[in-house]
């Protein structure tokens, strides 16, 4: 059933049929579609004070935004940019959806960022308005108008408070007549943007339509027999940061979808997502490898009682089989698997199909089957020729959830996307004789920590930068599971140089965020690269492998 004989190419797909999907929605509607159904029920849990939104109220508050965000001195309209610059809260969701109602896209950043990626972000993306928190607000770029600060949790001069300016400057009811959002709107509208290095050099906004999301949306949890099957009785975590896709889709928009309780933590704390687990009695867990190691290796999980989560999701980065069968010891009520996404495939290729409402046998270590309503192949990056199953090669998806292109960038977008419509993912994989997929290795230099995107082009243009650096390269090297890869990297020091190791880690960290830190520094007398001037990472990697075999 997988594979297309007749094609010339060998294309693989889901084991659960396609299905019809309404996609051309605007992904606000198609989100609370259920609404009539599960209007009293909760929507938004806050996991500190254990407030209670329920559909309604949270329907209610993105048409009243969206009605402020409308008049002045907002003025917003379709094909505005909005930017999420926050950790996860209610009101998160809030403008996020009010800027869908009002045909905006928001594009989303980690509040920990540096006022330099922040201004950088502000400015390529055309962003006009800004939702932020007291943490990030400080690093604003200088306000000369042409940006508007919205606060959620302060009062600041030169800021409108979310609540008590923007809110209370409509009625209650603003929104409830404007039921003409839909007035000027295209599917292929872009919603979300957020920003991602792809298979290379610096982050991009990646271009995810109305059209993409409710594609991804449905891929994993409509139909009769869901992918995932959540449903309006789940009561889902979210830990992970909706700045990044897989929270905002597979957490929030899924999770909206299906009607279900989504608990909302600012921010990952083991402790604290135990006993919200457990006080709330939660079903769904959607976590990292990192999340999953440390659950794994707590003393804490059996002084809670997690009998409640039935299944628990991993992605965003590799997770092995001995964390797998470590974690399950703890919770063997639980259903473990591993979705695989990628920002730019909006963002789900596959997922596992243990979580079907009739669940399949999967094997630990896979990342899923890929979802249903699109098409996978293997490709052999040397020749481009497709493969059969068993045979590692570039992942490919084709299918109308992924991005429309980066932002701005053609070349980038052509180089991602190829004349066919597949998107090249730079990940290197196999599908097995059960549809299973398993990633291998990686052709991209992107570098995962804790899942997080590190692109090494940026730390390489950082670098060189340096008086007493002639050249560099930056390479991932494997550690321990709780974090996955760090950032090494290969410094060629100008003559007479006594630059340090410390030198050049301290260099680097004053000017990027945490997790983009150089961790470790090795001097050499030359960056390997080929002719063209492209650097030879293999090389590189190679060389850290050999200083470290077990890696
Ligand atoms: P991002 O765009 O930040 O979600 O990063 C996407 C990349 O993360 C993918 O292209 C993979 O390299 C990696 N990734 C995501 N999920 C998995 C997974 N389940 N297993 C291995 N790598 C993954």
């Amino acid at each position: 059933s997988a594979v297309e004989e007749a094609s010339p190419e060998i294309i693989f797909r889901s084991k659960l049929p396609d299905i019809a999907i309404a996609n051309t929605l605007p992904l606000h509607r198609y989100c609370f579609e259920r609404l009539p159904e599960v209007a009293d029920r909760p929507c938004l849990i806050d996991g500190a004070t254990g407030a209670v939104r329920t559909y309604a109220e949270v329907d209610r508050l993105t048409r009243r935004l969206a009605a402020a965000l409308r008049r002045e001195p907002f003025g917003l309209a379709r094909g505005a940019v909005v930017m999420n610059l926050m950790l996860n809260s209610a009101e998160f969701v809030l403008s996020f959806f009010a800027a869908s109602r009002v045909g905006a896209a928001v594009t989303t950043a980690n509040p920990m960022s540096t006022p330099h990626d922040i201004a950088n972000q502000i400015a390529a993306s055309g962003a006009t308005v800004v939702f932020t928190e007291s943490m990030a607000v400080d690093k604003l770029p200088a306000r000369d108008g042409g940006l508007t600060v919205v606060l959620i949790d302060a009062r600041r001069d030169g800021c409108l408070h979310f609540w008590d300016d923007v809110m209370a400057s409509v009625p209650d009811d603003a929104g409830d007549q404007e039921a003409a959002d839909d007035r000027e709107f295209d599917p292929d509208d872009v919603v979300a943007l957020p920003y991602s290095s792809g298979t290379t050099g610096l982050p991009k906004g990646v271009m995810l339509t109305h059209r993409s999301l409710s594609t991804s949306v449905a891929q994993q949890v409509d139909g009769d027999n869901p992918n995932i099957g959540f449903t309006a009785d789940d009561v889902i975590l979210c830990s992970l940061p909706m700045f990044h896709i897989y929270s905002l889709n597979t957490i929030m928009m899924c999770g909206l979808r299906v009607g279900a309780a989504i608990v909302v933590m600012r921010r990952f704390d083991l402790a604290r997502m135990m006993e919200l687990v457990e006080r709330h009695r939660i079903t769904i867990a959607p976590l990292v490898p990192p999340i999953v190691v440390a659950v794994a290796k707590s003393d804490q999980a059996a002084a809670h009682d997690l009998s409640s989560v039935r299944m628990v999701l991993s992605g965003a980065a590799p997770m092995g089989k001995d964390i797998e069968d470590a974690f399950m010891a703890k919770l063997p009520s639980a259903v473990l698997g591993q979705g695989y996404g990628m920002t730019e495939a909006g963002p789900v290729l596959s997922m596992c199909l243990a979580f079907a409402k009739e669940p399949f046998k999967v094997k630990s270590g896979a990342c899923g089957t890929v979802v249903r309503n699109a098409e996978l192949k293997i490709v052999d990056p040397d020749t481009g020729k497709s493969l059969g199953r068993n045979q590692p090669g570039e992942i490919c998806i084709r299918g109308q959830q992924i991005m429309k292109g980066y932002l701005n960038n053609p070349e980038a977008t052509k180089n991602s996307i190829d004349a066919d419509g597949w998107l090249h993912t730079g990940d290197v994989g196999l599908v097995d004789d059960d549809d299973e997929i398993f990633i291998v290795d990686r052709l991209k230099e992107i570098i995962k920590y804790k899942g997080l995107q590190v692109a090494p082009a940026e730390l390489e243009a950082l670098l060189i930068t340096h008086p007493s650096i002639m050249d560099a390269a930056v390479v991932g090297k494997q550690v321990e599971p709780e974090i996955g890869e760090i950032p090494v990297a290969f410094v060629a020091k100008a003559e007479g140089s006594e630059l340090s190791e410390d030198d050049v880690k301290q260099f680097v960290a004053k000017e990027v965020i945490y997790y983009k830190k150089v961790r470790e520094v090795i001097f050499v007398d030359k960056i390997p690269k080929a002719p063209s001037g492209k650097i030879l990472r293999k090389e590189l990697r190679k060389q850290l492998q050999q200083q470290n075999p077990q890696a």
